[in-house]
């Protein structure tokens, strides 16, 4: 189990770097095990990573197992976990058009059936604090609130959270794609129109219960 754990840990990290959701050694990726997160080691490329390098951690933040320093970001994700006890994993990435509403601190609405369906709530952008710092954490749980799967962190990224790690990137591609369906909209001088609270939790309810096999 707990190499599966690890295995989980490297694969994604290639998925992130390889979809463009980052570049270099940017971001961080874990899962929770059961009394423990598994997360990616600070600044090591993403190509080379091994089932070793990925660090084990308790869920107060203290080093358990592991050759490697554990991400920078470890306070943020501990302090998701501890927040919420329905996320399995977190996926900080780097995007292009998330970011950009990261710097420029705007709300992303749900006003795409897919937005709707996958982030949860209004994807909010937590205020700025340093990179791996406490209040970093502290803001960044804030943001997300009791139900948003995602939140952006000011001038700097996004954090994308779920059950496990395919919901977390099923989510950040949403979330990319809608921030770039916004940026769209607005270099055309367009407007959206909002979707209704109703037809929202519909969708909701809907990819809930009768949503794939
Ligand atoms: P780490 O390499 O320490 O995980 O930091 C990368 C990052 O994105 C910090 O926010
Ligand atoms: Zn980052």
């Amino acid at each position: 189990m707990t190499m599966g754990y690890r295995r989980a840990v490297v694969e994604a990290g290639k998925k992130m770097l390889h979809s463009g959701l980052t570049m270099e050694t940017w971001g961080n990726i874990s899962v929770r095990g059961r009394d423990r997160i598994y997360i990616t080691p600070s600044g090591m490329p993403y190509d080379d990573l091994t089932e070793e390098d990925v660090a084990v951690v308790g869920l107060e933040g203290r080093v358990l197992e592991g050759r490697r320093q554990p991400s920078t970001e470890t306070p943020l994700h501990v302090a998701v976990y501890n927040a919420r006890p329905d996320v399995g994993a977190v996926l900080h990435t780097h995007p292009i058009y998330s970011t950009v509403f990261s710097c420029m601190g705007e709300d992303i609405p749900l006003f795409i059936d897919e937005a709707a369906q996958a982030l949860g709530d209004v994807v909010r952008t937590a205020g700025y604090a340093l990179p791996g710092s406490p209040e970093l954490a502290r803001n960044c749980v804030a943001a997300l609130g009791r139900r948003a799967n995602a939140c952006l962190l000011k001038s700097h990224g996004a954090v994308c959270v779920g059950k496990d790690l395919s919901a977390c990137f099923r989510t950040a591609a949403v979330l990319e794609m809608t921030a770039h369906v916004l940026q769209l909209i607005r270099s055309m001088s367009g407007t959206f129109h909002p979707i209704s609270d109703e037809n929202i939790a519909a969708m909701q309810e809907f990819v809930k219960t009768r949503y794939g096999h």
